[in-house]
């Protein structure tokens, strides 16, 4: 498995709890504006938001208009009239400072660094949360790029979201460079249509489905280092 120089790591659900930043961020959010905030709240959010992001994978959105648009339906279901632009806003601010590592993350990016691997993040979030978590975390002291799709102009899966990311990290051969991710729909399919192999990271033990064909799956970061270290 020693071919591999440079691996590409998928931020969210991957090295970042997600899950729990989303719920932080945005019950202080609705907080502030006199909203209510439980976790039925937080649940309809996040499923307005899930199905807004696989529906840019489909490219039947934008994420300029994504971000925007979920608050607004979110508003609507709360028959609230406050400004969705305004709540995303600060919701993105708040995003940026609530950075949890899923557990073990960085002890499982050091032990890929001291093997010899050149990391880099890349990741379809928005540019100042994923910097904000990325310094908060420490994540910045042990992989040294971060790739965020806003900035480089293309999101997963599209092709060019690996053509640009390569070309900014001065790789040409693709056969050295492995993606790692839980995102069958973004990691995986983006990794297939970009020529270069994929770990799909399902600490779920989910079953495939779609399109995407991983060229390993692994159920933990022990798993994973086995392939790229073992
Ligand atoms: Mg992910």
């Amino acid at each position: 498995m020693n071919q591999y120089k440079v691996v590409l790591l998928d931020a969210d659900m991957t090295l970042l709890d997600f899950h729990r930043s989303e719920r932080e961020a945005l019950s202080k959010v609705l907080a502030a504006h006199g909203l209510p905030c439980g976790g039925g709240v937080i649940a309809a959010y996040s499923e307005i938001n899930d199905g807004l992001w696989k529906a840019m994978a489909r490219g039947e959105t934008t994420q300029s208009a994504l971000v925007v648009e979920r608050f607004a339906r979110l508003v609507k279901l709360l028959g609230s009239s406050e400004d969705p632009e305004v709540l995303n806003r600060e919701y993105e601010q708040g995003l940026g400072r609530e950075g949890h590592l899923l557990p073990g993350a960085l002890e499982f990016c050091q032990r890929l660094r001291d093997g010899g691997l050149e990391l880099a993040i890349a990741t379809n979030g928005l540019p100042a949360a994923q910097w904000g978590r990325y310094r908060g975390t420490g994540l910045d002291r042990v992989v040294p790029h971060l790739l965020v799709s806003v900035e480089l102009g293309a999101q997963k899966p599209q092709k060019e979201f690996f053509d640009r990311a390569l070309a900014a990290l001065g790789v040409s051969d693709r056969s050295t460079v492995v993606m790692v991710g839980d995102g069958l729909e973004t990691d995986i399919l983006g990794a297939n249509r970009a020529g270069i192999d994929s770990i799909w990271y399902d600490p779920a033990g989910k079953p495939l489905s779609g399109p995407a064909v991983p060229t390993f799956t692994a159920a933990s970061y022990d798993g994973i280092c086995a392939l790229l270290l073992g």
